[in-house]
This record gives structure tokens, sequence and C-alpha cells, in this order.
């Protein structure tokens, strides 16, 4: 997650190899669903290295396991490649 004490520097965003950063309403904002830690691209969290002011720190409400991580990192991937995962996606979401 990114708190406000982002100055909205624009570094994070395009280091960000999931497009999970974008410009919220005051600054950026990371969306959760997309964010792997970065976990399948690099062994650290990019915006995290490049943050000048060091604000992106783990959002408590999204602690999740490496594990947890590389499986959303392979569904990412999966509906990046197109094919059927975007309906396999949304029909094995019930599960
Ligand atoms: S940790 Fe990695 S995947 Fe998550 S927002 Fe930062 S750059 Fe993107
Ligand atoms: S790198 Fe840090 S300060 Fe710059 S826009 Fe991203 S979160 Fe904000």
């Amino acid at each position: 997650m990114i708190t406000d004490e982002c100055i909205n520097c624009d570094v994070c965003e395009p280091e960000c190899p999931n497009d999970a950063i974008y410009m919220g309403e005051e600054i950026y904002e990371i969306d959760p669903h997309k964010c792997t830690e970065c976990v399948g691209h690099f062994d650290e969290p990019q915006c995290v290295q490049i943050c000048p002011v060091a604000c992106i720190p783990v959002n408590p409400a999204h602690v999740e396991s490496r594990e947890t991580l590389w499986q959303k990192f392979q569904r990412l991937t999966a509906a990046k490649d197109g094919g059927e995962a975007g309906s396999a996606g949304a029909a094995s979401s019930a599960s």
C-alpha cells in the first residue's frame, strides 16, 4: 500500500511489472489484487526499492504468503496471455 506520505513523484508507477500502481484521487495507489509484491518478476518489491520517501509498506489488511503471491502471479500471467484464462478465472472464482 502507499501511505499519504506519497509525494506523487511518479517513479514507482512505471516500475511495477503488474501494472498495479495507479494515480488515485490524491496520491498513487496500489491495487492489491494485482500486486504480487513483485513475486514472479523480481526478488524485491520494485516500488519499495525506488520510492524516495519510503512510503510503501505492506498493507496489514493484505498480508499474503509467498505461495499466495506466487499463485496470484500465475493467475495474472494467465489472464495477460489471454486465451480462455478470463472465462476460466471467472468460473473458478466460485470454488
Ligand atoms: S510490490 Fe511490485 S507488484 Fe506490487 S505494486 Fe510494487 S512494483 Fe507492483
Ligand atoms: S515512488 Fe513513492 S512517493 Fe513516488 S509516487 Fe510512488 S509511492 Fe509516491
